[in-house]
Parts: C-alpha cells; structure tokens; sequence
C-alpha cells in the first residue's frame, strides 16, 4: 500500500523542518504510483500530481506534521475537492415530478440503481414511479420489474407484466419515457426514474437513443451509472457519456468490489461532474450517498494515515511545542517534567498504542509496540509526581534511598522507578541530540 512506501520516503524525511524540492518530488512519486495503483486514468494523474507539487512547494511549514504527512494532506484535499467537495444532493423539480433518467454501459449496474434509488427515495417519503424504457434486453423490462417490487415502487412498462412480449427492440424507449414521465403525472407521482439500455461499448445508436430520451423528457438530473472496476476505460466512456447526454452527476457502482476507485477520480476530473452516490452490493439496500472524503483515503489507501493527520493537528499543542523548540534552542535541559509532558502529548492524540501502530513505519518497531501498555503513561506520571521538584530536574541526585521512597509513594517497585530512569536518560541523550541537529522531532516523544 501506499502507507508501505512511503515508510521509506517518511524516514528520509524525519525531523526535517521544510518542504524541499527534492522532499516534494520523493513524495510526490510515491503518490503518483498510488493513483495509478487505484486504476486511476494516466493523464489524470499527471495533471493532478503536478498540482500538487504546485502546493506543497508552496506550503508553509506546518509544525504538526512532518513534510510527508503535509503532502498526504495537501493530496487528500484535492481528492476530496475534485471528487465534490461536499456530498452533492437530488435537484428536486419546482413544480414535481422530478425527472431522472440513468445512462450508462450494459452491465454498469442501472437496473439495480433504479431499484436502489427508488426504494431509498421512498423511506424518504417519495413516491417515486420506475419507467422501464430499456427495450434492448429480452429481460430488461422483468428485471426492472423485479426490483420494483422488492422496492414497493410501481413500475411503468409498455405492457405491464408480459415481459416475454419485448423481446426484440420492438418498442419505441423515447416513447415509453415520455409515456412514462406523464404516467408519473398524472398518478401524482413526486419522482420518476426513467431505466434506459446500455451496451457493450460505446456505440452511436445506442448515444442517440439514449440523447433523444433526455431530449424527449427534459429530465432534472441525468445520472451516469459507471462500473467502480472499469479501470483505465473510465475516461473514454464518461467522455463519450459527457457528449451525448451530458450527464448531470456520476453514480460508481460494485465498490463493494476490489477496485480502489480510482474510476471515481478519472470520471470527476475529466468531466468536471459530481459523483452522487455509491452502488454497494446486489440488494437494494446496498446503496448510499458519496463521500468524497471517503472516497479519497480509498483512494490514496491511507486512511490510517488520515486519521493520524487530522488527530495529530487536532490535539498538537502549540504552546507546548514551541516551549519545547525553545528549550531545545537554549540547550536548557531535559528534565523528567518534559518527559511526562511529552507523554501526556502523546496520550491526548488519542490511543497510543493505536496511533503508534497507524505511522508508516511501524512495522519496523511493531514488536515493542505490541508489548507497549498504555497503562504505563499512567506508571510514568505517577512517579514523576512522587519525585521533588528538584529531583525532577537533576535525576542525577536520585539515590538509593530516594528511589525507594518514590515507589512507595507511587506504589510501584523499585525496579519500575530503575526503569523510568534509564529510559528518561536514554530520551535525554536522544533530545540532546536533536537539539544539535536543529530541529524538533515531528512527533515529539515518538522515538522515547
Ligand atoms: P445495467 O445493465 O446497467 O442495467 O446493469 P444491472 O443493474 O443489470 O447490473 C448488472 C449486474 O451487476 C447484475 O448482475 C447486478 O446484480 C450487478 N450489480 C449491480 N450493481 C452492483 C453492485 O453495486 N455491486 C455488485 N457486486 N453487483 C452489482
Ligand atoms: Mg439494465
């Protein structure tokens, strides 16, 4: 996965303070094989990755996060800005019934939308109508039929119910739309979903059938049905869609499938239109509204690694940092207050052990973190709090006797109180080190 590879990249960049040119390009690659991984389409990915490159050279520094992690952001938020920003809703009509009307490729997954949409409508408070306008498919009319009434939504056909008599593009799909659309009417129906045939591949008569549906019924949304698993092909396809019938948002079916989504990015950025919902499984149920967010650490495979951005900047606590940075600027030393203090830092983002395990790079330092306790931060502060003010800043006067009188006070044993000690020591030894290479860790406490 990405988070893998970018271990690499994450370590050559640790405790460094600033994007540079050359941090970007490292990155920035990493990315790159990560789009393309998800199925993105390549001339997406060169666009969108030399935007980013854009950005991140410009950032500014963000003491939260290290180079790496501000460039996850930074591509996270332009994932989630292509992909629309916010989850875009159903135009509803003025004056009802809204018209809406599904295009896209045989097998894309329009039928079991229609049933989809219909039923999640309904539990809306909709009365929706279904139009069966896909005359090409023997089993067409049937199949839409079937959905309807596991959906409890009525479904307009040619001739209700004798599907057997269609099999052949016998019908006329224009005129059973606008049929449909006035049936819709004059039942009082509030929405009509109007099914329409697919193909294979593109092909001019079925873009011109499909073309001379939307005209026919002037329809308020047009969703283009795209199959998640369509790969590099997402792009000629929702071009094509985009021309003939100028779709008004995306729908990506099968994510319950392998695919990463990348379709979902190729589709967005090449026809500058919203995806709307996402198709989930085979039952109707399995169907919700699109999360671009989502959608984009699915993308990227770093949810984790978002999750650990967004937490990190939420609980980083500025004035402490920077009493830290200070700190390390004077060569003042580092006592065990700081060393409690880091941990408590590290406790407020959440669950140590959690978080821990979410950095790319864990794996090499898994084994000691799956023996990690978080109990222990309480251990720490325990006897850091049993310690005098003075010995918090001189540990070296902790003798014998002192020790003892510590774990009393904290009721640990002695050895515990030997433990903290050495391990303060060893994180002494690591921040005065840091301190000489001029820089504060990104994570502070990480390496103690
Ligand atoms: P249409 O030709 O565009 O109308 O596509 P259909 O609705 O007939 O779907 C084609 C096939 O894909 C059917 O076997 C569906 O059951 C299946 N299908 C549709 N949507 C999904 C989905 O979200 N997930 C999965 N796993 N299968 C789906
Ligand atoms: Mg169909």
């Amino acid at each position: 996965s990405l988070s893998d590879r970018l271990t690499a990249t994450f370590k050559n960049l640790r405790g460094k303070g600033r994007l540079s040119e050359a941090d970007v390009d490292a990155t920035v690659r990493e990315i790159r094989r990560a789009l393309l991984d998800a199925d993105v389409a390549v001339p997406v990915v060169r666009e969108f990755t030399a935007k980013v490159r854009e950005r991140a050279l410009g950032a500014e520094v963000n003491e939260a996060l290290n180079p790496a992690q501000q460039i996850v952001k930074i591509v996270n938020e332009e994932l989630v800005a292509i992909l629309g920003g916010e989850t875009r809703r159903i135009n509803l009509a003025k004056n009802p019934p809204t018209v809406i009307m599904l295009a896209g490729l045989q097998g894309a997954g329009k039928t079991t939308l229609a049933g989809k949409l219909s039923k999640w409508l309904k539990a809306q408070g909709h009365s929706p109508l279904l139009v069966a306008a896909d005359l090409q498919r023997p089993n067409a009319v049937k199949q839409l039929q079937v959905n309807g009434e596991r959906a409890g939504v009525p479904v307009f056909a040619p001739h209700p119910g004798v599907s057997s008599e269609f099999e052949s593009a016998t019908g006329d799909p224009v005129a059973v739309a606008r049929a449909g659309v006035a049936e819709a009417k004059s039942k009082l129906h509030d929405v009509v979903i109007v099914d329409t045939a697919g193909r294979l591949g593109i092909d001019a008569e079925l873009m011109k059938q499909a073309a001379d549906i939307r005209a026919a019924i002037n329809p308020d949304e047009v969703l283009f049905v795209i199959d998640a698993m369509i790969g590099q092909d997402a792009v000629t396809t929702a071009q094509a869609f985009n021309e003939g019938v100028n779709f008004t948002g995306v729908v990506l079916s099968k994510l319950d499938g392998d695919a990463r989504g990348g379709a979902a990015l190729s589709v967005a950025s090449i026809t500058g239109k919203p995806v709307m919902f996402a198709s989930t499984g085979e039952s109707l149920d399995d169907f919700e509204l699109f999360h671009p967010d989502r959608m984009a650490s699915r993308i990227l495979d770093m949810g984790d690694v978002l999750t650990l951005i967004e937490q990190a900047e939420k609980n980083w606590d500025k004035g402490e940092a920077e009493r830290m940075a200070r700190k390390f600027a004077d060569q003042e030393d580092f006592t065990l207050d700081d060393f409690l203090s880091q941990m408590q830092q590290i406790r407020k983002m959440g669950s140590m052990k959690k978080m821990l395990m979410m950095m790319p790079g864990a794996a090499n330092i898994r084994q000691q973190l799956e023996n990690f306790d978080e109990r222990e931060i309480d251990r720490v502060e325990a006897i850091v709090r049993s310690m005098t003010p003075h010995e918090r800043v001189a540990p070296k006067i902790i003798n014998g006797s002192r020790r003892a009188r510590i774990a009393k006070g904290s009721g640990v044993h002695v050895s515990e109180v030997n433990g903290l000690l050495e391990r303060f020591g060893q994180a002494q030894k690591m921040m005065k080190k840091m301190a000489q290479g001029g820089g504060i860790p990104g994570m502070p406490g990480m390496a103690g």
